[in-house]
Order: structure tokens, then sequence, then C-alpha cells
């Protein structure tokens, strides 16, 4: 098939009511600021400049035998909102447009991108290496319930020499996972060591790009072989709509370790024996995805959410390096300040990630800082109260300042000791700098530290 025949690049937008559809714009030929304001949809002559929600969960055929076609994969178009809609092939294919990959797929939430993108190859019997940093919601999917469905996630410490590594590979490991900047500790990923150890040991890897997003790190171009998102978090900005997304970059070659990968080279039987490398050569796994992950098991963003978050993406461009400026403001303000016992961003120089940071986030690492202040639980959550407009907010990477206190929050059941173990000492407190005046967070901070 080639790449004009293909539903995902090209989803049929030559249904008379649309008046439009999707145009890819590399991002090779154009700069992603151009990708965020121009790409994705694209009005046919006389149809509407924004773009539209297609509100609708099914589509209507003239024929029965046009509508078969769809489900055996023959044809390309729309017939369920479960496993597609216009509005959402537009939006995800803009995303990855901006990150270099060759299609992408918007899901319910970050939680339901982290999970398709490893059960889409992975099952019961299987084994995946983690990061042990990562986001503590993906942790739990990863220990508790990917366990419970059979597959076994080992986490690994992502600092070690490269060659350390080899031990934790078994026959049956069938990817390897980590975050770019980690949540809620930004650290910051090697990538490439990654992708060579994951490559090396002929399995993908996957990287939640959530914190930089492609304007500040585009994991595909260090090796990175499939990238996830939680668009609940900058890529939407305005705290609007929950989503993820799944983009393939299209460069894992499937066939070449056909024996780890038998869901994506060996026939499908729900499809009539359709083999996916074969019938879709580099969109193997996202139309693997749609076709059996969407269709068994939902989890497909609404499409007013995802016009939500394409709102978010026209001025994604813009509200990045005001996050990251901001940010490096407010870390070095932090840093200076004899109420903070530690600080870790890796803008700054103290930071043990600096140097990675400026190989893979050379345009600014982002508004996520982790610090602690000096005392325990108590002095952290007052200076919390402290604060005159950051809000305490169960969320982080918007355009508002806003703080977490996972002691005090996410993470209250546990004991002093418990945080401790788990990397979250009870002093941490995590900081999402928004994209107010810099000098109006600083002050906010400033009085939070001096009105005891
Ligand atoms: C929030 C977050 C997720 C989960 O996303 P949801 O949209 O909340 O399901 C995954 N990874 C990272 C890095 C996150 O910050």
């Amino acid at each position: 098939m080639n790449d004009n025949e293909n539903p995902l690049l090209n989803p049929k937008f030559d249904i008379p009511c649309i008046g439009g559809g999707y145009k890819k714009l590399s991002n090779k030929e154009y700069s992603l600021a151009t990708i965020c304001t121009q790409g994705g949809w694209q009005p046919a002559n006389g149809g509407p400049r924004a773009l539209p929600i297609f509100q609708s969960t099914t589509w209507r055929y003239a024929t029965s035998e046009e509508m078969g076609k769809l489900f055996d994969l023959e044809a390309s178009g729309y017939f369920y909102t479960r496993l597609q809609n216009p509005t959402d092939d537009v939006v995800a294919n803009k995303i990855a447009d901006l990150e270099g990959g060759v299609a992408g797929v918007l899901t319910a939430s970050g939680q339901a991108a982290s999970f398709f993108s490893i059960f889409n190859i992975a099952s019961a019997g299987d084994h995946v290496i983690s990061s042990a940093s990562i986001y503590g919601g993906t942790l739990n999917l990863f220990a508790v319930t990917l366990k419970k469905l059979g597959i076994e996630v080992e986490f690994v410490d992502q600092d070690l020499p490269e060659e350390e590594y080899d031990k934790y590979f078994r026959p049956n490991t069938k990817c390897v996972f980590g975050e770019t900047l980690t949540n809620p500790n930004v650290k910051v990923l090697d990538i490439e060591k990654f992708a060579r150890i994951a490559h090396k040991h002929g399995v993908p890897l996957i990287v939640d790009n959530t914190f930089p997003t492609p304007i500040n790190c585009r994991p595909i171009e260090f090796g990175c072989d499939i990238v996830i998102h939680s668009t609940t978090k900058y890529l939407d900005g305005h705290a609007c709509a929950t989503g993820g997304i799944v983009i393939d970059s299209g460069n894992f070659d499937w066939d070449k370790h056909a024996d780890k990968f038998p869901g994506l080279t060996t026939p499908d039987e729900s499809y009539h024996g359709l083999t996916y490398t074969k019938a879709f050569g580099k969109l193997a796994y996202t139309i693997k995805l749609v076709a059996q992950l969407m269709r068994d098991i939902g989890a497909q963003q609404g499409p007013m959410n995802a016009f939500l978050l394409n709102h978010g993406l026209e001025t994604l461009h813009l509200r990045m390096p005001r996050h990251s400026e901001n940010a490096q403001k407010v870390a070095e303000f932090l840093e200076s300040r004899p109420e903070v016992e530690w600080i870790n961003y890796p803008g700054l120089k103290s930071s043990p990630d600096y140097e990675l940071a400026k190989k893979y986030l050379p345009n600014g690492c982002s508004g996520v800082i982790a610090f602690r202040v000096k005392g325990g639980r108590k002095e952290a959550s007052e200076f919390i109260d402290r604060f005159r407009f950051i809000g305490v907010e169960t969320h982080v990477a918007e355009n508002r300042t806003i703080v977490l206190h996972p002691a005090s929050h996410t993470h209250r059941q546990l004991t002093d000791e418990q945080l401790e173990a788990a990397g979250i000492p009870v002093g941490l407190i995590r900081l999402s700098v928004g994209l107010e005046d810099v000098n109006d967070i600083i002050a906010d901070l400033k009085q939070a530290f001096e009105n005891k």
C-alpha cells in the first residue's frame, strides 16, 4: 500500500459534507511554528476555516458492500467513532507531524496512551523494561494492572552505564519505556543511550514526551521508536480536555524481529488472516492499535476534546519558550533562598542532568521544577497555603502556575518513611510554572517564604 492509499495518512475527507481534510506539513520542510498554526486541518474551497467537531458516533453508507469493505480494512473511511473520527485524526496526525512520526492515534487520556503503546506489542507472559523514574500513575499501571494481565514490568535506574542494562533483557522482553523529562523529579532521559540498548536487543524504545512537548524535544530524532503524550498537559495547556496520543516513528523493523512481535507479523484471524506488516508497512503498529485495541477496548478521545486540544496546539510554539524562560528564572530564585533545602531543574548548572539537558532540551527545559523546603510535611503545606495566586491543583504543565505537594495530596496515605523510600520525601514540592509575568510569580513565592 502506498502513502496515498493509507487510510490513516489520508482519511477519507472527500465525503461531501466535510469540506476539507488533513494536510501533512512535514517538520523537515516546515518549522514547528508553522505546523502548530497551519498544520492539520485544511479547508476545501469554501470549507470551514476552523477544524469542525464531527460530533457523530456513526457514518452512513449507501450500500452494505461499501460498509463491508471498511470492516475488512479494504477501503478507507469512517464507520464508528470508537475506532476513528475525522476530528481526532486531523489532530493526531498534526501532533505526529510535530514529532516527525508517520501517524498518531488520540486516546481518552495519557494513561490510555501508555497502556495501548505497550499492550499493542506485549501480552500475557511478556516482559517490559521501564525506567523507575516515571509518573506515579504510569507506575501503578505498570506495577499493578499490567501485572494482573500477565505482563511483568521490571524497573531500572535510568542513570546506569550502558553496559549494565544487558542483564535485564530476556527472550520475552518486548520494549523499553522511559520519560524524556520525568514527573515529578524532572530527570532527563538519555534517549540515545536507551535507543541503542533497546535496538541491540531487538525491541523498540517508547518515550513519554509529555513535559518537553515536541517544541523542546523530539525523541524520534534521537532514535526513539514510539512517542506517547498526556495531551492533558502542555499540548492542551488550558486545562480543558483530558487526552493522550500514541505516535509511531515508522522506523522500527518489526519483520526483522518477527518472532518477538507475532501480533504484527503473523495473520490476524479477526481480520480474515490479514498480516499488519505486509498490508500496511510503516503503518502496521498504528493500524493494529486502531483496528484491535480501539475496537476492543475503546478509549478513543471524544471529538470535542480533540477540537479543544487543537486550540492549544495552535499556540504551543509560543507558550513553551515562555514556560521555559519563566521556570529558569524561578528555579534560579528558589536556588538562592535559604529556606530551600534541595532543588532540581535541569536548566540549573547544579542539576545532575544539566549536560543531558543541553543535548536533549537546548531550547529550554519546560516549566516543571521539583524542590524541597526545609522541615517536614507541616512546613511544606503551610508554605503552600500562603500563596496568593499560585493554585493548589492535581495537575501539572498548564498555562497557570500551580503547585502540588505529594505528601499532602497524591501520596498522603504514605508514612514519612514510605515516601522517602519512594523517592518522594515529605518536603518535596512540584511547582509547574505558568505563563504569568515571572516577576509576579517570584513575588508570590517570596511573600510565601517571608510571611510566616
Ligand atoms: C499526567 C501524565 C500522564 C497521565 O496522563 P493523564 O492524561 O492524566 O491520563 C502520563 N505521563 C506523564 C508524564 C504525565 O505527566
